[in-house]
């Protein structure tokens, strides 16, 4: 099977009745093992920017961040390529900037910690905006949004950014931006978000664990932690014909995307693109690859109308296998 599927990997990401599903890769470190992947991708859908910090022993200063950033964009031009900022807090902690919370999950995490250190944010945004001089395909993704203000606020800080490093005399176009919806307060202020930013990307990792309660790393409660719990089904299909009727372009980055099943649902949904791990892409490929648009239209249709997690997982099985 391996073999058939290496096979297929140059092959376009096209269901057989003729629909296109971008596929991008979610990177942190180890650029070079996924450069190679260029030619079967569509970008970077994500780059988790905290990994390279997670490995250094103090903040990494403006020029080793442009630096790796640089990288980044220059493997993958002039294919897009999403870097996050900073996500830490949470279950990410870095050795040298130590959060001590009861409530990780609920507390000081990604956009909120730094928007409240806007110097940490300013390096590097200063730093991705440099890198991107001469390439045009960076584009800025904020984690962890709550709140609209908190868009404006790192707006401000972009258009700062811009503004001092065209002083400096580098002068680079304003990069498109993107919010996560991760947390669910965002699913309802879609309407005002789509008027600040140019895309939506769902890290359903997140969005599961906040509309279900569970710590997605919590063991004893990691049967109850479901990206095919129906609620969440619902939800990401209500996300993408939302988006659609807005007119932005939404992707999924989160691990539902990796999975073939999940992905075949998501696209049957309407997404725009699907970002997973690499080694994800072969399998994913090959699903779509074997699927129908149509089908996958139905079988989101058929799934909408499940009331367990459990029951989905069986339908999606029994339909995978007659596909096979
Ligand atoms: C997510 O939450 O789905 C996501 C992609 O981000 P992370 O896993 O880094 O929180
Ligand atoms: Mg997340």
């Amino acid at each position: 099977l391996a073999q058939v599927l290496e096979h297929e990997q140059d092959l376009p990401s096209q269901t057989p009745d003729g629909h296109a599903m971008p596929l991008m890769v979610n990177t942190g470190l180890a650029v070079d093992a996924v450069a190679s992947l260029k030619t079967r991708i569509s970008g970077v859908g994500l780059y988790r920017t905290e990994v390279p910090f997670m490995i250094t022993e103090r903040f990494p200063g403006e020029q080793e961040q442009t630096r790796l950033y640089r990288d980044q964009l220059e493997s993958f031009a002039p294919l897009p390529v999403v870097m996050r900022t900073l996500d830490i807090g949470g279950d990410k902690d870095l050795p040298y900037f130590p959060i001590d919370e009861a409530n990780p999950f609920l507390g000081w995490r990604g956009i909120r910690v730094t928007l409240d250190h806007p110097e940490v944010l300013m390096v590097q945004l200063r730093a991705m905006l440099r890198a991107s001089l001469g390439l045009g395909n960076l584009q800025i993704l904020l984690p962890m949004v709550t709140n609209v203000d908190e868009v404006d606020d790192t707006l401000k800080l972009i258009e700062r950014a811009q503004a001092e490093l065209a002083e400096e005399g580098v002068t680079v176009a304003r990069p498109k931006i993107g919010v996560m919806l991760e947390v669910p307060a965002t699913l309802y202020q879609l309407e005002p978000l789509a008027a600040r930013v140019d895309f939506f990307s769902v890290g359903s990792n997140d969005l599961t664990q906040y509309l279900l309660a569970v710590d997605r790393n919590n063991p004893r409660v990691a049967g109850l932690y479901d990206a095919c719990h129906p609620a969440v089904l619902v939800a990401l299909a209500r996300l993408a014909d939302e988006a659609a009727a807005l007119g932005v372009p939404i992707s999924v980055c989160g691990e539902l995307a990796g999975d073939p099943a999940g992905a075949l649902l998501l696209m049957g949904m309407g997404f725009d693109a699907l970002s997973m791990n690499a080694p994800s892409l072969p399998r994913v490929r090959a699903a779509i690859r074997r699927v129908s648009q149509t089908s996958a239209q139905s079988l989101v249709s058929e799934i909408l109308s499940l009331a367990t997690p459990r029951e989905v997982r069986q339908h999606l099985e029994k339909r995978l296998g007659e596909w096979q």
